[in-house]
């Protein structure tokens, strides 16, 4: 019988790369607790109205991305093609907003629908950090110094730069989009295809075409800081002294817009060079109207977004992954009969509830001594702890008789004899 693949685009994330998730995992929970950050979980299906109401009918993502179907009940339902949406919903729906201040964050697994390449999949997972009910560009600096720390914190500060812009608010969007819908349709045939789409639904999304010729044509096209209205302004030149003050570089990109709706006045995005196309690795801006788009009360907010994959990708590239997270064994422990198959796993036991967070392999499947030591190496703990029958119990390990020897794992070691309480105080001073 033919064997069941997974789905083109979705990953398995297999023992080896797991400690590289999960490192990148905890430093990212230090960082966003560090200052304050709640952790809120929402679920992976939600109505498809949420997304086509937030992040907009005629973006990428809701025109041609979404994984939507009807359930058994005829509802329409979408896989969450991102978190800040469904973050506002849960937050609203439990009084979490209205009139309060929030920091919240969340992670977990996205879903679009891409042409699946390095650095973009069809099932991602993204870190987000969310702030509610708080207006000024001080939040909006709170909030890039949070990924400024994870940067910090992972090594990455010199593969990463910053890019933020002004895009005004909602009404000065519109009328920049008309001014540039003029100007581009007198040189239409001039457009490629997917830009002469955008240009009738989206035309803000034609400043992010890669395409040469269409970028030839946008140097001269209406700029989009002509329309920005006055108290934006003053919030995006407040926020740039903010950051600066903090010792944060930037670039201004007067093209950056993002592709999805719901942003206004500040929208930035974390960029590196080391993983080509795709290299966002981290993209957010203020969205002070969604909230309410959504059916609560006015709230004002920003937020940020990480992509896992590229971030771990990142890391790889950069040389940044620490070594010592790849041993998930410390302490091996085998024996040289039979008769202490047991008395083994008794020990196993005992150091695992004597040395709190000590990693325990027991010797399991039995095999010839020399064997068990050859899997001891294989698993890349640094000690194994021998068993061996004996008459009398070690000092410290009542009632087991066995004695035990302790061998550290590189060649040409030998094994000591020791007792258990001298085992236990050689392990608590570090394997
Ligand atoms: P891009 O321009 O690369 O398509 P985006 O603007 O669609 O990104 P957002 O929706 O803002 O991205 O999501 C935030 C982050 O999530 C991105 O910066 C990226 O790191 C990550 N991300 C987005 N889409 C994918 C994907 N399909 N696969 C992997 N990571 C993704
Ligand atoms: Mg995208």
């Amino acid at each position: 019988m033919s064997k069941i693949q997974a789905i083109r685009g979705m990953n398995d994330i297999l023992p080896v790369e797991t400690p590289v998730w999960q490192y990148l995992e905890q430093v990212i929970t230090d960082v966003v607790q560090s200052y304050g950050y709640r952790e809120i979980r929402f679920p992976i299906l939600e109505q498809t109205q949420l997304f086509k109401r937030s992040i907009g009918e005629v973006t990428d993502i809701v025109e041609k991305e979404m994984y939507s179907f009807t359930d058994r009940n005829g509802d329409d339902l979408s896989l969450r093609p991102e978190g800040t949406a469904c973050c506002v919903r849960a937050a609203d729906q439990h009084g979490l907003l209205y009139n309060q201040q929030q920091r919240l964050w969340y992670r977990g697994p996205m879903f679009r629908h891409e042409r699946p390449q390095k650095g973009r999949y069809r099932q991602f997972h993204q870190v987000g950090v969310e702030s509610f009910g708080m207006a000024g560009p001080d939040i909006d600096a709170e909030i890039i110094l949070v990924s400024v720390a994870l940067w910090k914190a992972l090594g990455l500060t010199e593969h990463v730069r910053l890019e933020i812009n002004n895009i005004g608010t909602a009404a000065d969007r519109r009328a920049y989009g008309a001014a540039l819908t003029a100007y581009l349709q007198q040189h239409e045939q001039a457009l490629d295809e997917d830009s002469r789409r955008r240009l009738g639904s989206n035309p803000l999304r034609v400043l992010d075409s890669k395409v040469p010729e269409t970028q030839a044509l946008l140097v001269n096209a209406p700029r989009l800081s002509d329309f920005v209205s006055a108290e934006t302004v003053t919030h995006y030149q407040r926020l740039k002294e903010l950051l600066i003050a903090n010792g944060v570089s930037f670039t201004e990109n007067e093209r950056l817009v993002r592709g999805l709706d719901y942003y206004n006045n500040l929208v930035f995005e974390w960029i590196t060079s080391a993983l080509g196309s795709q290299g966002t690795v981290c993209a957010g801006g203020r969205y002070d109207a969604l909230v309410e788009q959504l059916g609560g009360r006015g709230t004002p907010a920003v937020g940020l977004a990480f992509g896992m994959e590229r971030l771990v990708l990142l890391m790889q590239e950069a040389g940044l992954v620490p070594g010592h997270i790849h041993r998930t064994v410390d302490v091996y422990v085998l024996y040289s009969d039979d008769a202490v198959q047991a008395a083994a796993l008794l020990v196993a036991e005992r150091l695992r509830s004597d040395i709190c967070g000590l990693r325990v392999l027991s010797h399991c499947g039995g095999g010839k001594f020399a064997n068990q030591l050859k899997k001891a190496f294989a698993s890349g703990a640094a000690l194994a702890v021998i068993v061996d029958p004996a008459a009398q119990t070690p000092a410290g390990l009542d009632g087991v008789d066995v004695s035990l020897r302790l061998r550290a794992l590189v060649d040409d070691a030998t094994a000591e004899s020791i007792n258990y309480s001298a085992l236990i105080e050689r392990l608590q001073a570090g394997v």
